[in-house]
């Protein structure tokens, strides 16, 4: 499969910025003696967030050392690997953009059409079969995620109260209604398959501090969904405060409201300083285009303001 891949690693002048990944989408595994969840933990779908992807190499280096005893099985998985060994966000096309029904019925019936991404997803979408196929039991699910705005990392759930309650369990806030507001993310497909899927963005891309905060937030999620017994995580009670931290006086739940979507041609730019979870009020301006000012449709919280040059989403108003 990775023969397909128009990448190398570390020969493109670009990799500098880029992650050591493998051939393979599995970064690592640990399998249990004992009966037990299945736990899949993911990053880099987006390649220009390494952080999530060394926070899993951490983790599963250390459980290795220790030779931990977990119940069940847990993998960790990187998403874009094209991507994240050149350190873009993609090279054709928004990986966690195209996982919805009618995206992933056209690579099914086109087959691959040249896109870097079309072959990523394809070995992905194996992966997941293969990974779970044997499995009886809910699958958990955890997507690892970066942003481009500095400001409160938080956990990105759904409206059902079994994605709520994980939310809660790890110790940011919730955010819900994203998953409809951006169409085609993987945490939109795999819920619709059943899993118990949450994504996490965990602070701002290419600050070492994220690694810190998605290796806390893997660790929680190892120990809420039975993988891991609490005793075998290394400073649990100084991880999960460094989380609680980062969430103190912030919203616990927010809905999100409003999206504010972009195109290359607008000429969209956020003004400087907006962070994530930052409180707005309607009429505030926000950002400038090529129209002129771009206001806050609303009060609310300002999600995932973009800071980035790629991106289709300008920003959201939660509440
Ligand atoms: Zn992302």
């Amino acid at each position: 499969m990775s023969a397909h891949r128009p990448f190398a690693p570390s020969t493109n002048t670009m990799a500098r910025e880029g992650v050591e990944v493998g051939p393979q989408h599995q970064i690592g595994e640990r399998q249990g003696a004992l009966p037990g969840p299945l736990t899949i933990i993911s990053a880099g779908m987006h390649g220009n967030e390494p952080a999530g992807v060394l926070a899993l190499q951490r983790i599963l280096a250390h459980l290795q050392a220790t030779d931990a005893p977990i119940r069940g099985r847990f993998v960790a998985l990187a998403g874009n690997i094209s991507a994240l060994r050149c350190g873009l966000r993609y090279i054709d096309r928004d990986l966690n953009r195209q996982w919805d029904r009618g995206s992933l019925d056209r690579l099914q019936s086109e087959g691959l059409r040249g896109y870097a991404e079309d072959i990523e997803q394809q070995e992905l979408l194996q992966d997941f079969e293969t990974l779970t196929r044997h499995h009886l039991g809910t699958v958990n699910l955890l997507d690892l995620h970066t942003m481009s705005a500095k400001g409160v990392p938080f956990i990105v759930t759904c409206d059902s109260q079994d994605s709520r309650t994980l939310a809660n369990q790890l110790l940011l806030p919730g955010i819900a209604g994203l998953e409809k507001a951006i169409p085609g993310t993987t945490l939109e497909h795999f819920l619709a398959q059943g899993y118990r899927a949450v994504a996490v963005e965990g602070g701002q891309h290419r600050d070492p501090r994220a690694v810190d905060l998605l290796e806390a937030v893997s660790w929680r999620m190892l120990v809420v969904t039975g993988i891991l017994d609490q005793s075998q995580v290394p400073d649990l009670a100084a991880k999960e405060q460094l989380l609680l931290a980062e969430a103190a006086g912030s919203p616990q739940h927010v809905v999100v409201r409003y999206r504010h979507g972009v195109a290359p041609e607008d000429g969209f730019e956020m003004l400087p300083g907006f962070r994530n979870l930052q409180a707005v009020r309607a009429g505030q301006v926000l950002a400038r285009d090529r129209s002129g000012e771009v206001v806050a449709p609303q009060d609310g919280f300002i999600l995932l303001p973009l800071y980035q040059k790629s991106g289709n989403d300008g920003f959201f108003i939660g509440s």
